[in-house]
């Protein structure tokens, strides 16, 4: 894949309770193409994914946390600078989706977005797969509602385990984060009255 500009980092982070499959889900869109770029050192698996979307090449870095968060216990560099935040909850746990909120509101908090109401989310309803029995306990109407009344929050139902929506999520992960980063070239530009031409187009 060629460029003729450097790709444009876009940085992912995944939040949600321990157990609903965030690594999982890394791991199932994890191809020949990734590169890891640092492993558990400081409690944080950073992971690198060059991809070209709206003619545009992309460096995603996606960032998943090793564990720490059973005890809420990132280091606030976690947050910093991202331009999409993605929230899993495992549709067969109802405690998980009732933490959203909580993974929500820690988010704003943390990482301060420039406009928090326009900030993109994306949720992930994991385990989709699950059908031994124990029966799914969050329907898909209540995560939309949920999605809703926290602003436009694109979800998805996926399973990592099968591989079921995990390409279609991530490549809308990528587009929300790629406006994002526009948006906020474009709030920083204006402030500071200098508009500069974006590159138009890479080659591949
Ligand atoms: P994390 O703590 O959120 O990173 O969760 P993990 O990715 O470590 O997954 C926790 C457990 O759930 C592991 O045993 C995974 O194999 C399992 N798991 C993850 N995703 C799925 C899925 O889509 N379906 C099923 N059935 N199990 C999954
Ligand atoms: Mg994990």
């Amino acid at each position: 894949m060629n460029s003729w500009k450097k790709p444009t980092k876009l940085k992912i982070i995944l939040l949600g309770d321990s157990g609903v499959g965030k690594t999982s889900l890394v791991k199932r869109y994890h191809d020949k193409d990734f590169k890891e770029l640092h492993l558990s050192t400081v409690g944080i698996d950073l992971l690198d994914k060059e991809l070209c979307i709206e003619n545009k090449l992309v460096s995603l870095q996606i960032w998943d946390t090793a564990g720490q968060e059973r005890f809420k216990g990132m280091p606030s560099a976690f947050y910093r600078d991202t331009h999409c935040c993605v929230l899993v909850y495992d549709v067969n746990v109802l405690q998980t989706f009732e933490s959203l909120d909580n993974w929500h509101a820690e988010f704003i908090k943390m990482a301060n977005p420039i406009t928090p109401d326009k900030f993109p989310f994306v949720l992930m309803g994991n385990k989709t797969d699950v059908k031994d029995g124990k029966s799914r306990v969050v329907e898909k109407e209540k995560a939309v509602e949920w999605c809703n009344s926290k602003g436009e929050i694109v979800y998805f139902e996926t399973s990592a385990k099968e591989k079921i929506n995990v390409d279609e999520a991530f490549l809308e992960i990528a587009r929300k984060a790629l406006s994002n980063e526009r948006r906020n070239n474009e709030i920083y530009t204006s402030n500071i009255e200098i508009v500069e031409e974006q590159p138009k187009r890479c080659a591949c």
